[in-house]
């Protein structure tokens, strides 16, 4: 078996770890996979790091072999768990980690995850530990990629709860308002909005005026005969006043038409779950590019800290501080495309 028999003297000897940290994401047990084989398959004996940076400061490690990630591609959360760790991004916390990877002949880190976790590899890459990212994280936040793993997945949830939700509100001639995840990004409101129907959709990267761009919505569709409303909105969203956006909205939509109006917070629900096809292929793909590029670094004297990414249907990579500095780009054609629908 690969495992047992290095391909090339190269790697003989040679470990790359892996990790997941911040949210959990359905398709980050894919990533492992696909890590873990490829890793294999070029002969390098693959390490599980546990808890996210944590196990890398407790020495919380498992070697992984082939038949380890046997049955996990279709599998929700992550394996390795995943976790936040307040003493990792010390000074002290990542030279303990460099010299616990350095212990152990680790000569690459793949971290699937968000922002803050490729934070905490660039970190480590200083410290002369090669890096490299893998977008991991539902909210499709990350701005050097088109696509995040568990996104796909999360947006499917989100459509399947809401399609469920409208089925009450219409037999009640009621309207909805429900709250997706995203933090400051709205792209699970864009797209499930549209997938949907709904009559309005407030992101964070557009501002919104209650009465033009909701009651007033809401009045010229009634108008035409419409009985029941759906509104989605973006967790990250700021809301004016007391609790949380989907019940002050719904409170003032209730108030303002007369309509019963109810609001929901879909929540986690929305991070767990069977992991889509696209999810599975990407982060399988993105597995994959991560360890050739950790292969393709063996012995190079420069400092190692890349993520990789998404764009328009290639896999390509980016170093990590410019990926960091590059901005969220939201798709304003879309949303343009969801109001020119929704009347
Ligand atoms: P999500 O998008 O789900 O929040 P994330 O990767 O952005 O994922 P964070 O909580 O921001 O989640 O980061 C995860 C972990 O990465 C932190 O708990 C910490 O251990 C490490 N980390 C974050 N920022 C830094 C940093 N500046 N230096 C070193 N480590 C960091």
């Amino acid at each position: 078996m690969a495992d047992k028999k290095p391909i090339d003297d190269k790697v003989k000897g040679k470990s790359i770890a892996v990790l997941t940290s911040g949210g959990d994401a359905p398709g980050m047990n894919a990533a492992v996979r696909a890590v873990v084989r490829a890793g294999i398959g070029k002969g390098f004996k693959m390490i599980g790091v546990y808890r996210g940076y944590n196990g890398l400061l407790n020495g919380d490690v498992k070697e992984l072999k082939l038949r380890s990630v046997s049955d996990i591609i279709g599998r929700g959360g992550t394996i390795l768990y995943t976790a936040r760790s307040e003493e990792y991004k010390t000074p002290e916390g990542i030279m303990k980690a460099a010299e616990f990877c350095r212990s152990l002949n680790i000569v690459g880190l793949v971290v699937i995850g968000g922002d803050g976790s490729f934070r905490g590899a660039r970190a480590l890459a200083a410290q002369g530990i090669p890096c490299v990212g893998i977008p991991g994280t539902i909210d499709n936040d990350i701005a050097c990629t088109d696509y995040t793993v568990g996104f796909d997945t999360a947006m499917n949830t989100a459509l399947d709860m809401i399609d469920r939700i409208r089925d009450t509100a219409q037999s009640h001639d009621r309207c909805s308002v429900i709250e997706v995840m995203g933090r400051h990004c709205g792209d699970i409101a864009l797209q499930t909005g549209i997938a949907v129907g709904a009559t309005a959709i407030i992101v964070p990267e557009v501002p919104y005026n209650i009465e033009e761009d909701v009651i007033a919505r809401i009045y010229e569709q009634k108008a035409t005969g419409k009985k029941h409303f759906i509104v989605v909105v973006a967790e990250g969203v700021g809301k004016k006043g007391h609790g949380n956006i989907a019940d002050s909205l719904a409170n003032y939509i209730e108030k303002r038409t007369g309509i019963e109006t109810r609001a929901t917070i879909l929540g986690h629900v929305q991070r767990g779950g069977c992991p889509t096809l696209r999810d599975r292929v990407m982060a399988t793909a993105m597995g994959v590019a991560a360890v050739d590029i950790l292969y393709d670094s063996i012995d190079s004297k420069e400092q190692v800290s890349r993520v990789v990414a998404s764009r328009g249907g290639k896999i390509v990579d980016f170093d990590i501080t410019e990926a960091l500095d590059m901005q969220n780009d939201f798709d304003k054609h879309l949303y343009d495309v969801a109001l020119r629908v929704s009347i």
